[in-house]
């Protein structure tokens, strides 16, 4: 038996093997007395700038926000539609809804779970405005064709890029390019169990056009630009200086976080090779994989017992998502078929997300690999 409690995230070793440099960066900001906006709020935009080789990044108070500023930024009018995987978090539907826009939801790949440039082609009305891809589970959509689609038909593309943050996608041409870097805007999270995580909420929005990312800062920003002067309806959205502290910190990790992440899905792929029943997660061939959530697919039908079988034995899992965000009550209005999308039923029964971590130890995934197992015997 494994003596400390299984996780699905392991924030605390994480921290363990950090604490002097975090601890010296919080107490540096408390003592600066520099809590909104402050110098570590600005270097880690830059910082963060650099490593993505993006020109703006703009902190803000978590991933929800960023998606509605980037919708409020790119100047679009109550009933634009703008397409949305059905397989995400609600917050990425959600705040298409709240700014009176129309989310239109659409399938995705069951084999990457991401949404597809011909899935997006067929949704596309002359009400569409924007797109929102959602580079899901950790790896990248495949961007290079609704790039091109987003171009033909004047569209605009947020990325979300909550979960994949530090993934690369490569065009054919060669060029490699970060996640959420691709579009007009990128939106991320930093909420604690995000694979760049603070210690409390926080989000951020890149972007490299200089208009744009005008717009982003001032909506953030009450709509002001030049202080007590509000050109437009904005919010109050900000990155506190204490998280910033963190993040530029855990950020210098980011690429070691996500390389211990991959090894846990090369381990777990290699113990699940022999279960029929289950699929191991498929990767996109163009794009790295940071492995936010580890995710199979059950195909026995036996999800929801294999579920109950790992807690029995004291591991976690996780449906990540067990509703289509159209059979949800806030977004029923927004979808008027009753034939759902196939792959999106289909995954919301298959999938169950396995522990996954950057402090994984050996014997405890050893543990769940052999309980997942034998469950299949
Ligand atoms: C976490 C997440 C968000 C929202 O981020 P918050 O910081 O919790 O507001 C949005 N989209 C996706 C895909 C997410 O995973």
């Amino acid at each position: 038996m494994i003596a400390r409690k299984i996780q699905m995230v392991d924030l605390g070793s994480q921290y363990q093997n950090i604490a002097k440099e975090i601890d010296e960066s919080v107490l540096a900001v408390v003592r600066s007395t520099q809590y909104i906006n402050g110098p570590a709020v600005k270097s880690f935009n830059k910082n963060l700038a650099d490593y993505l080789k993006v020109n703006h990044v703009m902190g803000c108070a978590n991933g929800t926000d960023a998606l509605q500023i980037a919708l409020m930024a790119l100047g679009l009018k109550r009933g634009d539609e703008v397409i949305v995987p059905a397989f995400t978090y609600a917050a990425t539907a959600e705040v298409i809804g709240l700014l009176q826009l129309s989310p239109v939801m659409i399938d995705v790949d069951p084999d990457t779970f991401n949404t597809t440039a011909e899935l997006i082609e067929k949704a596309i009305t002359p009400k569409t405005k924007a797109i929102v891809p959602v580079h899901l589970f950790g790896q990248s959509t495949d961007m290079e064709d609704i790039l091109a689609l987003a171009k033909a038909h004047n569209l605009f593309i947020i990325e979300d890029n909550a979960q994949a943050i530090g993934a690369d996608y490569t065009f054919k041409d060669g060029t490699v390019k970060k996640t959420g870097t691709m579009g007009h805007v990128g939106c991320t999270s930093f909420f604690p169990s995000k694979n760049l995580g603070a210690y409390g909420d926080g989000g951020a929005m890149f972007c490299n056009d200089d208009e744009i990312a005008d717009n982003l800062k001032m909506i953030a920003n009450h709509g002001q630009k030049k202080r007590y002067y509000h050109d437009v309806i904005g919010v109050n959205s900000r990155l506190d200086s204490i998280q910033a502290a963190i993040l530029d910190i855990k950020l210098r990790h980011l690429d070691q976080y996500s390389s211990n992440r991959a090894q846990v899905a090369k381990t777990y792929d290699e113990g699940f090779e022999s279960v029929a029943a289950l699929q191991t997660p498929k990767r996109q061939h163009n794009s790295t994989h940071v492995f936010h959530q580890y995710t199979l697919r059950v195909k026995n039908g036996k999800r929801n017992e294999l579920q109950q079988y790992l807690a029995e034995k004291e591991i976690p899992s996780m449906i990540y998502y067990p509703i289509p965000l159209y059979k949800q009550d806030a977004f029923k209005e927004f979808y008027n078929s009753s034939q759902g999308l196939p792959a999106t039923e289909i995954l919301s029964d298959q999938v169950i997300s396995l522990p996954i971590h950057t402090e994984m130890k050996s014997d405890v995934q050893g543990y769940i690999i052999d309980s997942v197992k034998s469950f299949f015997k």
